[in-house]
């Protein structure tokens, strides 16, 4: 009888143990690996604040992306300026903000492939005598420092002229008080602004075609290739174009 017992009692633990073990295992399964998406969320419509969210082409690409890995996105807000160096110091970390591919770039990250395009422009206010490139000469001009933007406008204008913003909408807070004169800034971005922001124009003056693309960790080329396989999927299944296309309507 003991015996039987202590057999019966020895079943019921295994059964046990097993079940347990059973479920830790699709905990574990549940959980997926994070993915960072690191931006910097005032650049409409890459990526913008609707009431909490971060919402904009970037993040909907970027959500594609982790879905396809399989992994949780986790979108960090921080300085345009931080995203670089914080790509390169964490894992599974990628940097998505309307970000050109630039030679200075690719020396401190990697870049997947391209997936949009990007075009510098000039807001000015509406009553500006200021009606061309040249014109630009001497005034104050905004950036979002570090920017390519930035980086024309220094080397074009001379850095005494250039006043360095953190955020692409303290550019424009900055234009419409007076304290500068024009801001140099993605024309994606800078059609929004206008729109939004009344007694701003856009100067008729595109110039710099650049390549916006996806920066990991330099030398990770586990992460680059998992990506770029991923958004290489995405542009020719016309996802990205899908996405581009609901947040910039062709008129
Ligand atoms: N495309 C510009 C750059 O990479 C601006 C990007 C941004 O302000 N988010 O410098």
């Amino acid at each position: 009888m003991k015996k039987t017992l202590a057999i019966v009692f020895a079943l019921i633990l295994t059964v046990c143990c097993i079940a347990s073990c059973g479920s830790k295992k699709d905990d574990a399964a549940d959980e997926k690996e994070k993915l960072y998406m690191c931006t910097n969320a005032t650049f409409p419509p890459y990526e913008y604040y609707d009431g909490e969210d971060i919402v904009g082409i970037d993040a909907e690409i970027a959500q594609k992306i982790a879905d396809k890995l399989d992994m949780e996105l986790v979108i960090e807000d921080m300085e345009f300026n931080s995203i670089i160096s914080y790509v390169n110091s964490h894992d599974n970390a990628f940097g998505m903000a309307g970000m050109t591919v630039t030679p200075d770039r690719q020396e401190s990250v990697d870049f997947t492939t391209s997936y949009a395009k990007g075009i510098q422009s000039v807001i000015v206010a509406e009553d500006s005598d200021i009606k061309t490139l040249d014109d630009l000469s001497g005034k104050k001009i905004g950036v979002q420092l570090t920017t390519t933007g930035d980086i024309y406008a220094s080397d074009e204008f001379g850095s005494d002229y250039v006043v360095q913003y953190n955020k692409a909408t303290d550019c424009v807070l900055g234009l419409k008080n007076g304290d500068v004169d024009a801001v140099i800034i993605d024309n994606a971005p800078a059609q929004v602004f206008v729109e939004e922001n009344d007694g701003l124009k856009l100067l008729d003056t595109d110039y710099a075609d650049e390549d916006y693309a996806i920066a990991v960790k330099k030398g990770d080329t586990e992460l680059l290739n998992k990506l770029d396989k991923a958004i290489t999927e995405l542009i020719e299944d016309g996802t990205v174009q899908q996405i581009v296309d609901k947040y910039i309507p062709s008129k």
